[in-house]
């Protein structure tokens, strides 16, 4: 399939997308760069620094003045290109703040951009305005610890906490589950009328699209719960169950995933670890 790399896509009025080039098994055909605003924008997601990228964002912005240069997250299919954007724009970097890990566990491209330096940090509720338009940052931790949501005009940029193709990965140490369920809930609460993801296609019902996911998770609890009280079972052991027919370059997300599962329910007591393997409590 022929994806619209570098080519700026309108999605309704006000709201445009930049398709980056870094497809894999964790980006489907690559970072959604958004623009928001008409006579003047914000960025969302400037993605990896890639020239070819970097060079369709600028033909996007057109001469218009860039409100700000914001990240959803560190990760660096979202972030790298927000300083050399900067450089070319002399827009700020406003949004989440800076996170620097060695690695997030097996997902390689997911390693965390060390040289985000951010010139504001957005905390959750904080507004900015972008077109006449109050843009306000939600705090969604979970995916990462520094994930933020930005809302503006009903629409819900949900960065990777909420994606429009797939699960979200959410490994430890900063992946969090138990955060990343309680940001689901706040935006179940939320009227948002339509999300865009920095992965995959707008999500057009999410109401009923957050309670598909807030079940998908307690069901794979209830499922590790139940392998776990059967006997004491490794990581690799609850995955080869669990996951049936899983695509291999994902096995090592999947046993982060479980980690999450397994370190939430170990905090509310329900199962215990005795060296690699896992029990019910
Ligand atoms: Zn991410």
């Amino acid at each position: 399939m022929d994806a619209p790399y570098a080519k700026l896509e309108e999605l309704e009025p006000g709201i445009a997308r930049v398709l980056a080039h870094n497809p894999s098994a964790f980006t489907y055909f690559g970072t959604q760069t958004y623009l928001v605003g008409t006579d003047e924008v914000a960025l969302i997601d400037p993605g990896p620094d890639l020239p070819e990228h970097l060079d369709a964002l600028e033909r996007a912005i057109d001469g218009r003045r860039l409100a700000a240069i914001m990240c959803t997250h560190t990760h660096r299919d979202h972030s790298p290109a927000a300083r050399p954007l900067a450089e070319r724009t002399g827009a700020l970097i406003i949004g989440c703040a800076a996170l620097a890990l060695e690695t997030v566990g097996p997902r390689a491209d997911a390693s965390f951009d060390g040289d985000y330096a951010p010139d504001r940090v957005l905390h959750d509720g904080e507004e900015l305005q972008v077109d006449g338009d109050l843009l306000t940052a939600v705090a969604t931790p979970g995916h990462t610890s520094n994930h933020l949501c930005y809302a503006w005009r009903g629409a819900l940029f949900s960065g990777d906490h909420v994606m429009g193709w797939s699960t979200t990965v959410v490994v430890p140490p900063d992946g969090d589950m138990a955060a990343y369920m309680a940001s689901l809930e706040k935006l179940r609460r939320r009227d948002d009328r339509i999300y865009y993801p920095a992965h995959g296609p707008a999500v057009t019902n999410p109401q009923q699209y957050v309670r598909h996911l807030v079940g998908h998770r307690m069901q794979r609890e209830r499922q590790i719960l139940t392998l776990v009280g059967d006997r004491a079972r490794t990581i690799p052991d609850i995955v080869v169950s669990a996951y049936p027919g899983l695509d291999p370059r994902l096995t090592a997300a999947a046993g982060g995933s479980v980690l999450a599962h397994l370190i939430d329910l170990e905090r509310r007591r329900l199962v215990e670890r005795r060296d690699d393997a896992w029990t019910t409590a």
